[in-house]
């Protein structure tokens, strides 16, 4: 092993303006500030970790200092004393500060006295103070007293990630610059030219998986890079980086979303299971659930919107989402995405995410099942005989035999009556069918009910149907309460009630 190893983000740090990765609005703003000599007192950079602050920051300290010209330099040499000490971390006008383990009053108050001080080596004193926001609110207000009358050779540059918690006084009177997340495009290059440096093979499948899992770090990347080409001895492929990630493929991923919501509920968990034997976390395989829940709904006809180049999968898979988004309509996919933000914190507070994850397809198998609200009450005003859009095959409408309370249930549900159906399985005790004729008692108080059966039943069947509502409860079970009974007396049901002593059943999804 080489002893010597520097990582890739140190090692590839950005030593002027021209080569920092992703900043381009910043670069161009800083670089023309310097050339015309317009010099803030007060700089302060924000932006998620891994973006360049602090790279940026000791790039214009050193652009401050060059020695290579008379005044500031928009681009500084790099190889004079003073761009060098500041590259290493070593000028003595240069201090770098992590407002972290220097949060108290008196410690600034130290630091800021020196301020007063002329520079030794430099034409600026310059404080780079990294995560500002850690300071104490005293540590805050020696700080700003200095920045309402700073000494002319004196410039702050402030990082932070939480620009929020900075409080305004300070903001007003910095110059500020949001450095943004870098695009994966712009990491892919990075990388893949850093691999070259590095004689290392990267396949273009694994980059893309690296760019897209940095999330707009540079520096997370590069550490993922390097963990990477670790593990691999230098040959980084698509198969060794999801391992590495513990993320399934992104075909499975459309594979799966595609099982789900066509409600095949046994399909659908032969393959949970199979995904997580191969060893993929859970947790991100929801994250990947919610990227494709994400992207479907972009690439979803109704919004016609142009998704561009940006979308993550390949030409076939694209074609899959496009033939499944035929059938699911943006509600459902809106309602899908609800459920899966839900279940992120579930999942993380579960101590058996497998069993989170099982109820969390067949909540989301339920939700592709059920029409929409709009959906139903359309379907309430229009014919009966016109089915509500569904992936699932329509169940057959010809013929319905209803010879007990679940035929009738059943019949329903599958011509997605869920208003009757919710009232039916809930209040109605059913004593008796036969010959067309249902005697029952009802535990509700919807008058209605009775009509609109009697409509539905007749139109459906083609039949004259009698409802006979009998005024004394005969103790019989409402259907719900015959699932519930079923699904309580179900072991594995009565484990998951077991283990949360607040459990109780509020839904069931019927395959
Ligand atoms: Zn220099």
């Amino acid at each position: 092993m080489d002893t010597n190893y520097t990582v890739l983000a140190r090692k590839y740090r950005s030593q002027d303006f021209q080569s920092l990765i992703g900043q381009d609005v910043l670069v161009k703003t800083l670089t023309t500030a310097i050339n015309t000599g317009r010099i803030a007192h007060a700089y302060i950079f924000t932006g998620i970790r891994g973006t360049g602050k602090t790279s940026t920051a000791r790039i214009l300290a050193k652009a401050l200092n060059c020695l290579s010209s008379d005044g500031p330099t928009a681009t500084p040499c790099g190889k004079c004393e003073n761009c060098r000490a500041i590259a290493a971390g070593q000028h003595i006008d240069v201090l770098e500060i992590d407002a972290a383990s220097h949060t108290g009053v008196d410690n600034m108050r130290e630091i800021l006295d020196a301020a007063q001080y002329r520079p030794t080596n430099g034409r600026y004193k310059v404080y780079i103070i990294d995560e500002v926001h850690m300071l104490s609110a005293s540590a805050f207000n020696a700080l700003l007293k200095t920045l309402e009358e700073p000494p002319a050779h004196v410039i702050f540059i402030l990082a932070t990630t939480e620009i929020r918690k900075v409080p305004v006084t300070i903001l007003s009177r910095c110059q500020r610059f949001d450095l943004v997340r870098v695009p994966v495009d712009t990491l892919k290059t990075h990388f893949a030219w850093i691999a070259e440096q590095e004689k290392v093979e990267l396949s273009d499948a694994a980059n893309e998986l690296l760019a897209r899992a940095a999330d707009g770090s540079v520096r997370d990347g590069l550490s993922l890079l390097d963990q990477a080409i670790a593990q691999t001895g230098g040959h980084v492929d698509e198969q060794a980086v999801m391992d590495m990630l513990k993320r399934a493929d992104r075909g499975v991923v459309v594979d799966f979303m595609q099982t789900i919501l066509s409600g095949n509920v046994a399909a659908a968990m032969a393959k949970v299971d199979e995904i997580y034997t191969n060893g993929a976390d859970l947790t991100m395989l929801l994250m990947d659930m919610m990227e494709w829940t994400h992207w479907a709904t972009r690439m979803h006809p109704v919004l016609r919107a142009s998704v561009g180049d940006n979308v993550p999968y390949t030409a076939d898979q694209r074609a899959r989402i496009n033939e499944i988004n035929k059938h699911v309509s943006l509600n459902t996919l809106s309602r899908i995405w609800q459920v899966m933000v839900a279940s992120v914190s579930e999942m993380a507070a579960s101590v058996n995410q497998k069993q989170c994850f099982d109820m969390l397809v067949v909540r989301l198998m339920h939700i592709a099942d059920m029409p929409s609200l709009p959906e139903i009450l359309k379907q309430e005003k229009s014919d009966t005989s016109h089915p509500a859009p569904t992936v699932a095959p329509a169940p057959k409408q010809d013929v319905i035999t209803i010879n007990s309370a679940t035929d009738l249930a059943d019949a329903l549900q599958a011509a997605r009556e869920i208003m009757l159906y919710s009232y039916f399985t809930k209040n109605i005790e059913i004593s008796d069918i036969t010959n067309n004729c249902i005697s029952y008692f009802d535990r509700g108080d919807d008058a209605e009910f009775q009509k609109k059966l009697i409509i539905w039943l007749n139109t459906k069947t083609g039949q004259n149907w009698t409802l006979n509502k009998i005024e004394k409860s005969g103790q019989n079970q409402t259907v719900r309460e015959q699932i519930e009974h079923d699904v309580e007396s179900d072991p594995m049901v009565a484990d998951a009630m077991s283990l949360f002593a607040d459990a109780e059943i509020v839904g069931i999804s019927k395959q």
